[in-house]
């Protein structure tokens, strides 16, 4: 049972986008979007190559304006949902599309768009129409986009929906009664072994059932993407992603390879973990055991005050955009028929964001406010610049929220004098670590393997894929910890590989960077701060190269991602002499 916390009242308040939920409100914004596409289609249509520059910028405004009102109502419709998705809520979506501005505007030839984007009318719109443009090499006609598009629904994703459908379904019996996957996989956080290795087999067992026709999902997914590839001329099945998030394929391969070369790394930490739990044959049910099982609980009050003194701690201004979220943009309890995880929405910028979280008053639950908010203040500084210079690439999203995790772990291990806590913490923060960067990257090489697989074999039975899952989790745990064949099928219930392929490194280029850039704000200190503000305000409004740049560093450069190791090699230095401190004997 949950104890009082203090945030079980906390709710986001949605009457600040929309002051009348059952009013006309929402259905006036959709309906003026409509008029406003209406007019930009039928005035430009087949006429974007003609426009000289200041006609150009009037019409990505317009577009802007338009789509500020589709996803505001959008972003109603969301957040309602987040909360209580017993309510399919109604979509929002245009009837007219405005899809050839983009498609135009990319077939200018080169000589014309260079011309054209050295212009000042266009200073606001250079990057947002360099990056439109990117897709160059690889788009197909007007009438084949729009058929990709539409048949996307009964195609690819149809087969997401199906893969969501079948996976929500699985029901696990866990020592005797029904439980979904979410709940027994939280039972592999159990300090009690028994429960865990029972829990593991347990969803080992439940996932057997519907394993060929996710199987088989996953084929279908994999030969799309294949098609997808082919038809668009993509080198690679990662380089239409790796485009997508602005970024080269050879930066990837370098982070790809700085970390799958430190694998030492999660080796020593689950070696020292073993050791920590007395437990000699560890295995692939025991990764979340905790190793401080009696952790004091922490109230809303001192998770936010936590969190916003070490944000102070760092700048002011960002405490002070954080602290706005506390006065009705935070929805924090968990409740029947809410949503899973947490988010932080950028809603629109005419608009606040909004952070979802499910506060249980766990030590990990501080961190996840640090997390949801470092995006929160990203959010509202990069909002200043508009919708479509707002948004990051995925590559960047997650630098303010691990950014903010860091600040507030330093803070949290600094008030810790006592080993034991100290240890805990460290050990719980390398954990983190360990998920988002090392098992990103390994599931990574897992995508690759299946991705190159399905292309040069064809179809791929159960087993071929489990193969590739095994071999490239051993990788990293080396032999600090046992898969099990048990862990086959486990690859079978990860959204992430159906509904968005490649998305998976993303996340250890975020949290990599952060920690790098981190590196940097503790050896240059307070002079560091207006650099990384600055970061955060430029929002999408550049390529990550050219944004890291604001923050002195090099993307291009191999060293710069071993540096950001370094930092997790020290953590769990670290925690090897505290715990030989501790027993002496280690
Ligand atoms: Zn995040």
């Amino acid at each position: 049972m949950t104890m009082v916390n203090g945030a079980e009242d906390v709710r986001w308040d949605l009457t600040r986008l929309y002051e009348n939920p059952e009013g006309e409100e929402v259905h006036d914004d959709l309906i003026a979007a409509e008029q406003m596409a209406e007019g930009i289609r039928s005035r430009l249509h087949g006429r974007v190559a003609e426009l000289d520059a200041a006609g150009l910028a009037d019409a990505v405004d317009e577009l802007q304006a338009m789509q500020e009102k589709v996803e505001k109502a959008q972003t109603y419709a969301y957040l309602n949902f987040a909360t209580d998705t017993g309510d399919p809520g109604r979509g929002a979506f245009l009837q007219h599309d405005v899809l050839f501005f983009e498609l135009e505007w990319a077939a200018v030839p080169d000589e014309r768009a260079d011309e054209l984007l050295a212009d000042a009318a266009l200073e606001e719109w250079r990057h947002f129409l360099k990056a439109v443009r990117r897709f160059r090499p690889h788009l197909l006609t007007e009438p084949e986009e729009k058929l990709v598009t539409e048949k996307a629904v009964t195609g690819r994703s149809a087969w997401v929906r199906l893969f969501t459908q079948v996976t929500d379904a699985v029901t696990v019996d866990l020592d005797g009664e029904k439980a979904t996957l979410e709940q027994a996989l939280a039972s592999l956080y159990s300090p009690d072994r028994a429960v865990r290795q029972r829990a593991g087999g347990a969803v080992t067992e439940a996932l057997q059932p519907g394993l060929p026709v996710r199987t088989y999902i996953f084929n279908t997914i994999l030969a799309d993407h294949a098609l997808d590839d082919r038809v668009r001329h993509y080198s690679s099945w990662i380089a239409a992603r790796n485009l997508g998030n602005e970024i080269s394929d050879d930066t990837v391969q370098a982070l790809v390879d700085a970390v799958t070369s430190r694998y030492d790394i999660p080796a020593r930490w689950y070696r020292l973990k073993g050791r920590l739990l007395g437990i000699d044959d560890l295995n692939e049910h025991d990764r979340y055991a905790p190793i401080d099982p009696d952790e004091a609980e922490v109230s809303w009050e001192d998770a936010r005050g936590t969190v916003l003194d070490a944000y102070r701690s760092f700048s002011p201004e960002m405490a002070d955009i954080a602290s706005e979220f506390f006065r009705g943009y935070i929805d924090a309890p968990p409740k029947p028929g809410k949503q899973g995880g947490a988010f932080a929405h950028p809603a629109v910028p005419s608009a606040h964001p909004y952070v979802m979280l499910n506060y249980t008053g766990r030590r990990r639950d501080v961190m996840t406010l640090a997390h949801e908010l470092g995006h929160g203040v990203h959010q509202v500084l990069a909002n200043k610049l508009g919708l479509f210079n707002a948004s990051t690439p995925l590559t960047l999203a997650e630098t303010a929220s691990i950014f903010g995790e860091t600040v507030t772990f330093g803070r949290i291990l600094s008030e810790e004098k006592d080993p034991k806590g100290r240890l805990a913490l460290i050990g719980g923060r390398i954990e983190d670590i360990c998920a988002s960067i090392f098992r990103q990257i390994a599931m990574n090489r897992f995508e690759d393997a299946v991705h190159n697989a399905r292309r040069d074999e064809g179809e791929l039975s159960s087993d071929v894929i489990a193969e590739h899952w095994i071999r490239t989790q051993r990788d990293m745990f080396g032999d600090s910890l046992t898969i099990t064949d048990e862990y086959k099928s486990w690859w079978s219930y990860i959204p992430h590989f159906m509904h968005t392929p490649g998305y998976v490194y993303a996340y250890a280029f975020g949290n990599l960077l952060a920690l790098a850039v981190y590196a940097r704000y503790e050896k240059e200190g307070a002079s560091f701060v207006p650099s990384y503000l600055q970061l955060l305000s430029a929002g999408g409004s550049d390529t990550p190269d050219e944004l890291g740049r604001l923050v002195g560093v090099d993307l291009s450069d191999p060293n710069f991602w071993s540096a950001g190791l370094q930092v997790v090699d020290e953590l769990v230095s670290e925690a090897e002499s505290l715990a030989a401190a501790q027993t002496g004997s280690l």
